[in-house]
């Protein structure tokens, strides 16, 4: 990938833009490397997202750069990741796009792995979804993006909670100590980490997150790209090849919070016939209308709707699967599944929205 048109050669100690010294390196992704830099200029922590410099990954780069402007344009931009700065360098491998963001903490995937099972408690949970939601109901209503790539990798901890009267930069620092001793995988440094950063040791349900890489966003009205989101999280829309809009994100949103309740996985299998198999499983027979109405329907759906190949389904609801599963307490199961059955309404127009869906008395529980 360090070729030409692909990654910028990064080294510790090197500053772009003669002003955003790099410190270490944050992240990566399929379009781009992440540096945690420090901005000679304020003395404040920044992360740098470098972008592949090929026609593509530079097409891509501005489509992410105007998204991003217009998020951080709107006074309600609180749970999206704030673009800062942004410049270009010219490299061995091409001229590459780079994004100055706000700086944010480990994503939920390596929060994930860091506390192993059963993982989050159910408060902290609602929290973090709550939060999420908001940012999405803000993409969705005030600004007409749809994220479509809504899972855990993208939702990072923000190091300087709301709530907390702590001073931030511990937290950063912090933070830095541990992405240098690269035991970002040690689950009693990462408690540590979030506990300070939360301000009070031993609870975590005051964490802060926000909603990270718009790198394959699109507009409501103006979509990149036909096939979005990362296969586990892709709704029934997009897996059959229909329309998507904005309730393809709610979909992701429900199985990433069915991921980090219960370690539910059903939702989430990559195989997309096994997969259809298990949405109706789970969520009931398929209307033939929706089955039939994408471009690749044929190639899982016979002309009766039926799923090619396989031919046994073993139904067990959501409901019945929280309560004789999980062990859920049956109000509990109820709210929950009510919850998480309005976000995967079959029929994009009638599941729930974001704002809706943050008026739910689960999350209120
Ligand atoms: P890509 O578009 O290449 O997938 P991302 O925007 O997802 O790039 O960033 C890749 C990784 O870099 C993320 O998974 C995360 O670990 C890290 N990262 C990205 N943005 C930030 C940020 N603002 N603060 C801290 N880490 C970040
Ligand atoms: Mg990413």
């Amino acid at each position: 990938d360090y070729c030409y048109g692909g990654y910028h050669p990064i080294q510790v100690g090197d500053v772009f833009n003669k002003r955003y010294k790099v410190l270490s390196k944050l992240g990566w992704g399929y379009f781009s490397t992440v540096w945690l830099c420090i901005d000679l200029r304020s003395g404040r922590h920044v992360a740098v997202k470098v972008l592949k410099s090929g026609a593509g990954f530079t097409q891509a780069g501005q489509d992410e750069l105007t998204l991003l402007r217009c998020v951080t344009r709107n006074p309600l931009k609180g749970r999206i990741v704030q673009l800062l700065d942004e410049f270009k360098i010219a490299g061995v491998n091409g001229i590459h796009i780079c994004l100055v963001l706000e700086l944010l903490g480990p994503d939920l995937r390596c929060w994930q792995v860091c506390f192993g099972n059963p993982g989050l408690s159910l408060t902290c949970v609602k929290h973090v979804i709550t939060q999420v939601l908001e940012g999405l109901e803000y993409l969705h209503r005030h600004c007409k993006i749809i994220h479509t790539d809504i899972k855990p990798e993208n939702i990072l901890l923000c190091l300087t909670p709301q709530s907390s009267s702590h001073p931030p930069g511990g937290a950063i620092q912090t933070y830095s100590s541990v992405i240098k001793t690269t035991m970002l995988q040690d689950p009693v440094i990462v408690y540590y980490f979030y506990a300070e950063a939360a301000g009070k040791p031993g609870n975590l349900d005051n964490i802060t997150v926000k909603i990270a890489d718009l790198g394959s966003s699109c507009w409501v009205y103006k979509h990149f790209c036909q096939e979005i989101q990362t296969r586990q999280y892709r709704s029934l829309e997009v897996l059959l090849g229909s329309e998507y809009g904005p309730p393809a994100d709610i979909w992701s949103v429900a199985c990433l919070v069915s991921l980090q309740t219960f370690r539910f996985v059903g939702l989430t299998i990559s195989i997309i016939l096994d997969h259809l198999a298990h949405i109706i499983e789970l969520l009931g027979m398929i209307p033939v209308s929706v089955a039939l109405s994408g471009k690749y329907s044929y190639e899982y759906f016979n002309h009766k709707g039926d799923l090619r190949r396989i031919a046994i389904l073993r139904p067990w609801g959501l409901y019945e699967v929280l309560v004789e599963k999980y062990d859920f307490l049956l109000r509990e199961a109820s709210l929950f599944s009510d919850f998480l059955l309005q976000m995967l309404d079959f029929l994009p127009e009638r599941r729930t929205t974001a704002a809706q869906c943050l008026k739910h008395p689960w999350l209120k529980l």
